[in-house]
């Protein structure tokens, strides 16, 4: 396995920013990833995990450890004994093209998470969440390498506790471990799930009275291209910040400045607000530019590169927010969006 040296970050990020890593290398096995980690422990630097590079910020500076890029890779599907079918996919492997294959088997489970950019190992550390379906409804275990012991661990699904946008994986003990693949016990086509607003208009528009697990798949894509930006346009990690899950009496505070203001109960006196209405609705910056850097003129969650903006100009964008959004909710948005660092 090859450790190159100062490899620009700006060509492996989404975003397109970012300065050189100091060392980078490209891990096919855990055998490759046992020696990258080892050589970080031997230089005493730190290493930094990237995926499809779209869910994170390099700074223009760089990073002065080790970048491994995932790349493990092999899709395997088997027939369980209950009568569902189990697929297993390398961390490496590319999100959407792993989708594609199981609804190519006509498999339901992964279908409303369609052209989600990424990789299969970064899905489960945020659980990632689109159309009404969470990636945690369909996974059986994670595979995971520990960077202390050098073993490798299978976490159940209930190990991996997922939450709204998050698992283990983020916190301080899941963060010495390294997703190296990932189980998915996929669902029945009467299981699809094709209630989440969006859909159902789709549906209603092209006449499709039950959509197949085909359906659900191209019209997630058809909607998601229609109000996303398209990464071959635009640089752009997504969404930047996470939905506000605040106490129940802040959310009735902002009812009554705010009566048009959607919240969706969470559970324990906790209601979900929508950072996107916030940003776009209260703020104003939806569609609004700070130089090459905007929110996304449909979707004012989604912050956009619009060519040559430096991360520092994405940051600056994104702390302009971020106090606008304090100043007029008490509200502190938690971004979504990872330094790589
Ligand atoms: P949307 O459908 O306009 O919905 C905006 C927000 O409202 C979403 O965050 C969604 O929560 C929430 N929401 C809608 N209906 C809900 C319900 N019945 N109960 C609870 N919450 C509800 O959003 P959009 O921008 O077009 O996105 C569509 C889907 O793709 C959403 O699920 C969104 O999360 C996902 N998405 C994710 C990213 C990302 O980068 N992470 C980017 C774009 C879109 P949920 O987030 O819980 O669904």
């Amino acid at each position: 396995m090859e450790i190159a040296e100062n490899i620009l970050l700006k060509d492996f990020t989404t975003f397109r920013t970012g300065g050189p890593a100091r060392y980078f290398c490209r891990v096919q096995s855990v055998e490759d990833l046992k020696e990258a980690v080892n050589y970080a422990r031997e230089q005493s630097l730190p290493f930094f995990v990237l995926g499809g590079g779209s869910n994170v910020l390099a700074y223009d500076e760089g990073f002065h450890g080790l970048v491994i890029k995932m790349e493990i890779a092999g899709v395997g599907f088997s027939l369980l004994a209950n009568g569902r079918w189990r697929a297993i996919a390398g961390g490496g492997e590319n999100w959407d093209d792993f989708v594609s294959l199981t609804v190519d088997r006509n498999l339901a489970g992964l279908e409303n998470l369609s052209l989600i950019p990424g990789t299969v190992g970064a899905a489960p550390i945020q659980n990632i969440a689109a159309y009404g379906r969470d990636v945690r409804d369909t996974i059986s275990s994670v595979e995971a390498f520990d960077t202390n012991t050098f073993s490798k661990k299978i976490f159940s699904n209930e190990q991996c506790q997922f939450g709204y946008r998050k698992s283990f994986f983020q916190t301080s003990d899941g963060k010495k471990f390294i997703i190296i693949g990932v189980a998915f016990d996929l669902l029945s086509e009467g299981e699809i799930k094709a209630d989440y607003k969006d859909l159902k208009e789709y549906f209603s528009k092209h006449n499709i009275i039950s959509p197949s697990v085909n359906d659900v798949r191209h019209a997630v894509i058809a909607i998601r291209s229609e109000k996303l930006p398209s990464i071959s346009e635009y640089g752009t990690a997504g969404s930047f910040f996470k939905n506000p899950i605040v106490h129940e009496s802040l959310a009735e505070s902002l009812k009554m400045r705010y009566p048009n203001m959607p919240m969706y109960k969470e559970g324990n006196g906790k209601m979900k607000l929508l950072a996107g209405w916030i940003i776009d609705h209260i703020c104003g910056f939806r569609g609004m530019n700070d130089g090459n850097v905007g929110s996304y003129k449909n979707q004012a969650l989604v912050l956009v590169n619009r060519g040559g903006a430096s991360s520092k100009d994405v940051i600056k964008f994104v702390e302009k927010i971020e106090r606008n959004v304090f100043e007029n909710t008490g509200i502190l948005l938690e971004r979504e969006v990872q330094m790589l660092s």
